[in-house]
């Protein structure tokens, strides 16, 4: 008999196990806490499945909320930790290939599991530490295949996400498609046009997230389930040009940020600000999200036309390369700058591994980091003069002239070309005033 020691999550869950055991109901842990308790990984939320209805289970805990009735949820809250604890249930019809709406409760433990989409997903752990495992997840998890729980073609067809949800495990689990998935997938691909972006969205977050993200986009590739989602997403002609490209993605993992690796990949892959902008949008990211994706994105399109290809550049161009660089700091802020500048110095290394050499760009990655270390100031508010005060200065009523005056002394200021004091920055702006009336 196998037995598993409970992770430390779990263990903290057991007085909701016991409490219903005692009470007659079965009880178990179910989904992806087994599965990663049994690969030794760290165990985040644990889902718990009991025989027992929502009502029985809502007249045995004082503190409960109703979080999904209907699909027979109920969170438990025990020691300040909510626990999701739902009854055993069957899913009843599938409709245009997306999860179900209704979903009949039944009694058994083998009914429960059997409607789970992948056999290392579809073991249940009891409270004494055994396993329960009635369709063979233990050997698939034991040798790292990723099988579908029954008929595979009839699972995609039921629910087209757990295409999108096989590919995840594949790639961050390091797992390898029983060939009957694979074949499944790849019939059944353009189904995945039946099913929400926001639960696409959710998967590839997953992905690019997890430790592995290059694999799970190289088996993304490979399904080519991308072109098949219900809104076109423009990053993925740009990804299968990149999966052909020099070098690999594998640099992902030295970014933490989710956002800023999902610029990254933008950048690596040379996405346009305008095929990302849609694509963020297809996948109906959150404003603030895209924003920083989408301003290093830019920065990323605005370098793009200074910094050379191959060739060296003249001495005498450094200058105005940094100047470049500045405007597009001081437009999209130091955190796009900061994320673009990371993904390139990660992308000339892995280069220069292959290549042996990236030492160009290294120098304008350098200039550029300096130039934001140096930079005495980066916003207009701490400009030493403002508005109000230069127009009154030059005796000039504000206009037009006075935005484009001020954008100009914060960049001559930023740089260091000229000192951020007031009189100095008055000075200069009455000069230029002079020569644009001439
Ligand atoms: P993660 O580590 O990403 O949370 P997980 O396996 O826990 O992985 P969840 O989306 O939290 O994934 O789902 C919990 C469990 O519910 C799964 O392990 C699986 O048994 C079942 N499940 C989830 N989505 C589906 C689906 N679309 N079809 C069938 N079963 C599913
Ligand atoms: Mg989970």
């Amino acid at each position: 008999m196998n037995k598993l020691a409970l992770t430390s999550a779990m263990s903290a869950a057991l007085p909701v196990i016991d409490r219903l055991e005692q009470a007659g109901f079965e009880t178990v842990f179910v989904g992806g806490a087994v599965r990663d308790a049994l690969l030794g990984r760290k165990v985040q939320d644990v889902d718990i499945a009991t025989a027992a209805t929502p009502d029985q289970v809502m007249a045995l805990f004082s503190r409960c909320i109703p979080t999904g009735l209907a699909h027979g949820t109920v969170t438990v809250m025990h020691d300040g930790v909510p626990y999701e604890v739902t009854t055993y249930r069957r899913e009843s019809e599938y409709v245009d290939y997306r999860k179900p709406s209704a979903v009949t409760f039944v009694t058994d433990l083998d009914g429960d599991l059997l409607r789970r989409d992948f056999t290392v997903n579809a073991m249940a752990l009891r409270g004494d530490g055994s396993i329960h495992d009635p369709y063979g997840g233990l050997a698939d998890l034991r040798n790292g295949i990723l099988r579908c729980v029954g008929d595979a073609n009839e699972r995609f067809r039921e629910d087209a996400l757990r295409m999108v949800r096989a590919v995840r495990f594949i790639g961050t689990y390091g797992f390898r498609p029983a060939l009957s998935a694979w074949r499944s997938l790849r019939h059944r691909r353009e189904l995945l046009r039946h099913v929400a972006m926001e639960r696409v969205h959710a998967e590839l977050d997953k992905m690019i997230e997890s430790g592995n993200p290059a694999r799970s986009l190289a088996w993304l590739d490979k399904s080519g389930l991308l072109r098949h989602t219900k809104e076109p997403l423009s990053f993925v002609v740009a990804l299968q040009r990149r999966s052909k490209a020099k070098y690999e993605l594998g640099f992902l993992t030295s970014i933490s940020d989710p956002d800023a690796r999902w610029a990254a990949l933008a950048i690596a892959a040379d996405v346009s600000s305008a095929d990302t902008r849609d694509t963020l949008e297809a996948l109906r990211m959150s404003n603030k999200r895209s924003q920083r994706i989408m301003s290093a994105v830019a920065l990323f399109e605005g370098m793009a036309e200074w910094l050379p290809k191959g060739g060296s550049v003249i001495p005498d161009a450094m200058e105005v390369i940094d100047e470049a660089f500045m405007r597009l700091l001081l437009r999209y802020g130091v955190t796009a700058a900061t994320d673009w500048l990371h993904v390139e110095r990660l992308m000339a290394n892995a280069e220069a591994a292959i290549e042996g050499s990236a030492a160009e760009r290294l120098v304008f990655m350098d200039r550029f980091e300096k130039l934001i270390a140096d930079a005495p100031l980066l916003v207009l508010k701490e400009l030493d003069v403002s508005g109000a005060e230069l127009a009154e200065a030059l005796g000039k009523p504000a206009g037009p002239w006075l935005k484009h005056c001020l954008d100009r002394l914060l960049l001559e200021s930023a740089l260091g070309r000229i000192d951020n004091k007031r009189d100095v920055l008055v000075r200069q702006a009455a000069a230029w005033e002079e020569e644009r009336a001439e």
